[in-house]
């Protein structure tokens, strides 16, 4: 059943069964005490009669030839009969044509009853009071009744004004529920048909027009819509990028490849100029496909990480060791250097150090100097390779540890990078529960500062056990 029908039945259904219970109890009250007032003017209209024939609650017989004319009691609309114990009429209204009892069961007992009768089609209610002797004898019994008429066309009419109106609400409520829940929906309707249109012409840039939702639960709903799609539609698109790239980072070495394969059969030998050039497009394949291998596995979250406590300072060490070689005409050197444990995998951490010091070598012109530092900075490690390269200008700061992302791309590719160094660094360190941030030394070559906030182990004892050796 649609949401929209189903609201309305909800309300309307709701709404009749509130306005059939308000009915009910007004119809019962206005009955009631509709009833109740004639009851009271039957009740003392026989109460005046007793009083009248039988003053002294002597002996009735005696009374009966004084009787007064019955019309004097209650008003004109109150019939009155008084019977004998013995069936006999004793009197009775002269207004009144029945000579039978207005209510005979009630002659057979020995209480005030109050019963509501129909005689010849017409309505009454009728009381009947039995007149007691001094003995507690019944003497006789005056009943006395009037028509119920004017309270039933009373009650004919209420009902017919209550159910009237009751009817008019429900159907207005209903009208009303209708129209509202379509405005209501209208937004859901053009939310599906946005949904249905991306997925027919498979294009995520479409949007929700926010302009035609109004700003409620609906509204949120579509900016939720939205803003998925947003998402959907950037990771789709880096993804799309991300492979693009891929497909031409293997390409080049592959072509590469089979050019000097087809030299070598041409020439009918390997020569070992082409063989270099096979091994090293080879090999940088090889890293290329490593690197990719590390990302998706970091991106997956099935890259295996170990948890030692390591020493940072000692690895710093031998990083700033290892790449001595590499240095050429840079002079490379230590800053600061704090002692610092760090929870995490040795080799992963290792090998972000090498990519930033092997970059900044790689972008420090001879003569330059690549700088390594280590402090602590409150509960987090922080390790610097500043250089006096070529810099990274601003512009291009928040983009350098996207994938395959390089700054001057014809000289990073000479230099052998595909630009995932920094990307890898990047997801290292954040499976470490910490980043990298880059920094310009200023314009002009002024030189970048990478600096890797790793979150310390045992702060404390770190520090203690310096001052200890200290
Ligand atoms: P690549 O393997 O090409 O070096 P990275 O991800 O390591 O890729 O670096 C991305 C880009 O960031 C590089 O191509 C280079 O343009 C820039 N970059 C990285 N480190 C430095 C640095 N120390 N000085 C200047 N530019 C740098």
């Amino acid at each position: 059943m649609p949401l929209r029908l189903r609201l309305t039945l909800w309300y309307s259904s709701i709404l009749s069964v509130i306005i059939l219970g308000v009915g009910l109890v007004i119809y019962t009250m206005v009955a009631t005490a509709l009833t109740r007032q004639i009851d009271l003017s039957l009740q003392s209209s026989a109460r005046e009669i007793i009083r009248a024939i039988s003053p002294t609650g002597g002996s009735l017989s005696l009374l009966i030839n004084t009787l007064p004319d019955l019309e004097r009691f209650g008003s004109p609309s109150i019939y009155a009969q008084i019977w004998l114990p013995d069936g006999k009429l004793a009197m009775k209204s002269e207004r009144l044509l029945i000579t039978d009892p207005l209510d005979a069961p009630a002659l057979k007992e020995n209480r005030a009853v109050l019963h509501e009768v129909t005689i010849l089609g017409v309505h009454l209610r009728v009381f009947t009071q039995p007149v007691l002797n001094m003995d507690g004898k019944v003497v006789a019994y005056v009943q006395t009744a009037t028509l119920m008429h004017t309270v039933d066309t009373t009650m004919d009419t209420l009902l017919v004004v209550l159910a009237g109106s009751a009817i008019v609400a429900v159907a207005l409520a209903t009208i009303v529920g209708w129209l509202t829940a379509r405005r209501a929906l209208a937004p859901l309707e053009t939310i599906t048909q946005t949904a249905l249109q991306i997925t027919r012409a498979d294009d995520l840039s479409r949007r929700i027009p926010m302009a035609e939702v109004p700003q409620d639960e609906v509204g949120r709903l579509a900016m939720a819509f939205n803003e998925s799609l947003e998402r959907l539609e950037r990771l789709f698109n880096a993804q799309r990028r991300f492979l693009a790239d891929v497909s031409h980072e293997l390409r080049t070495p592959l072509t590469t490849i089979r050019a000097n394969v087809d030299l070598v059969r041409r020439l009918g030998g390997a020569d070992p100029v082409s063989l270099g050039a096979i091994q090293s497009e080879a090999e940088r394949m090889s890293r290329l496909v490593g690197d990719l291998l590390v990302l998706a596995q970091a991106d997956a979250g099935t890259l295996p990480l170990a948890h030692d406590t390591v020493e940072m300072d000692t690895l710093l060490l031998e990083v700033l060791s290892e790449t001595q070689v590499l240095a050429g005409g840079v002079k490379l050197g230590l800053g600061e250097l704090d002692q610092a444990l760090v929870t995490g995998d040795r080799d992963r951490l290792k090998q972000i150090l090498l990519n930033l010091v092997s970059n900044a070598l790689k972008f420090t012109p001879e003569g330059g100097r690549v700088t390594m530092g280590l402090a602590l900075v409150d509960e987090w490690v922080r390790i610097t390779v500043s250089d006096t390269g070529v810099g990274i200008p601003p512009e291009e700061l928040p983009r350098i540890f996207d994938r395959f992302y390089r700054v001057d791309k014809a000289r990073s590719r000479a230099l052998g990078g595909a630009g995932l160094g920094l990307s890898i660094a990047q997801r290292i360190a954040q499976l470490h529960g910490g980043r990298i941030e880059a920094a310009s030394n200023g314009l002009d070559g002024g030189g970048t500062t990478f600096s890797v906030w790793l979150p310390l182990a045992r702060a404390r004892s770190a520090k203690e056990e310096s001052q200890k050796t200290a």
